[in-house]
């Protein structure tokens, strides 16, 4: 499989032994990097498969590298505190992995999303995980070794297994979305959000959480206006950045509106977006050259289904409170995709953690015989 976008995610060469493993990572966030960096340490010579490489996960908006690969600047991860820390971020990153982050405004510092995730990666690989690419379609667990198939038709057999591939962005599932997606409709700010269809022209955010706020305050850097659209009249967002929002020159907030239908020509794109409200079904319509969404996450199970146990909602269940075990032994979950709570970079990582030393204590005290 080639991929244009993401060319340097590929390392075939390092794939094309096959051996048993005693720990396969699947994911490439906050939570599968921290794992591999304690599974290296611990000796585990873990291998790490970054997917959603694919083109059906790409459409999904489950791109490599997590959440974070899409966030602005992150202000909560402990030890990067908002400040001047380009020095160490400048001299951190490999230079052919540079590529992946999105310039910084001129004077503007702390850590954004990329660079973090960048720096957990390059951590792992530097106490010697190993990587490589491609999505993982199937797997068997019944029988130990588990099997687990990749997009690129590799078969790999491991003893153990740390689920990691996080949750990706939702749509709205309208028509009109489908038909507009890349010509003005977005599920991500941090990617489309400098485009020049979007510079100085009104458009719209919907949503009402933490994201959907991040990314009007992000937008408003480029459009003039950004009107934010909620269903209800109480923003589910945390009270700091409510306030953010609400008190914001540049947005506007929609209470009480769904969208039913994003308009627009094949020559302009998105012209504007019809407006439901929730309280009384009176419609109306407002002229927009974007619409970016911002309702939420589905996790990345569907390779899973029938052969893990998954919430009604899709997420792994981890039986055991504070234990990161699933319904599979030798099987461990991470980060978003079993957390429909949380959902930080931090309690990612931390579970990717978890996760590892779970995964070495079972090596420990299941596989000690069979060495
Ligand atoms: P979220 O908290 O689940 O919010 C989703 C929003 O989308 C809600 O306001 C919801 O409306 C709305 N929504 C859902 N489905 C919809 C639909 N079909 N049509 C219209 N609106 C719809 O998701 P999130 O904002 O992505 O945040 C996810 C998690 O990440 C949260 O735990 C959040 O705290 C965290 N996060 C934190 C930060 C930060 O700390 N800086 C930044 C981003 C995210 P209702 O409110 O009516 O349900």
């Amino acid at each position: 499989m080639v991929n244009d976008t993401f060319p340097h995610l590929f390392h075939n060469s390092e794939t094309t032994r096959h051996f048993m493993e005693k720990l396969i990572i699947i994911g490439s966030g906050p939570a599968a990097w921290t794992a591999a960096i304690y599974a290296s340490r611990a000796s585990l010579e873990p291998l790490v498969i970054e997917g959603a490489v694919s083109s059906e996960n790409q459409a999904r908006n489950a791109l490599p590298m997590g959440q974070l690969a899409l966030t602005t600047e992150v202000e909560n991860f402990p030890g990067f505190p908002p400040g001047d820390l380009s020095r160490f971020l400048e001299t951190s990153i490999p230079k052919n992995r540079e590529m992946m982050m999105p310039p910084h405004e001129p004077g503007q510092r702390g850590v954004s999303g990329p660079e973090l995730v960048e720096l957990i990666r390059a951590q792992a690989v530097h106490f010697g995980t190993r990587v490589t690419g491609g999505d993982i379609v199937e797997v068997d667990f019944d029988k130990r070794p588990y099997t687990l198939k990749s997009s690129d038709g590799k078969t790999y057999e491991t003893r153990t297994v740390i689920v990691a591939t996080g949750a990706g962005a939702n749509w709205l599932g309208l028509e009109s979305e489908t038909r507009f997606k890349n010509k003005g409709v977005s599920a991500c700010a941090v990617c489309d959000g400098a485009l020049p269809r979007f510079r100085n022209k009104e458009i719209a955010v919907v949503g009402g959480g933490d994201s959907a706020v991040e990314e009007a305050d992000y937008l408003s850097r480029y459009a003039s206006k950004v009107y934010l659209v909620h269903r209800r009249d109480q923003l589910r967002a945390s009270k700091i950045l409510a306030e953010k929002a609400k008190n914001h020159p540049k947005i506007e907030i929609l209470w009480n509106h769904l969208p039913v239908e994003i308009r627009g020509n094949e020559k302009e794109g998105v012209t504007g977006i019809l407006l439901e409200n929730t309280r009384d079904s009176s419609h109306r319509e407002q002229a927009v050259a974007g619409v970016f969404l911002a309702i939420g996450h589905t996790p990345n199970t569907g390779f899973l289904k029938g052969k893990i146990d998954l919430d009604a909602k899709g997420f792994v269940v981890r039986p055991v409170p504070f234990r990161t075990d699933t319904s599979v032994p030798g099987v461990f979950a991470a980060g978003d995709v079993a957390d429909d709570r949380y959902r930080q970079a931090i309690t990612a990582a931390g579970t990717g953690c978890m996760a590892a030393l779970d995964a070495e204590r079972f090596l420990v005290t299941t596989d000690v015989t069979t060495e």
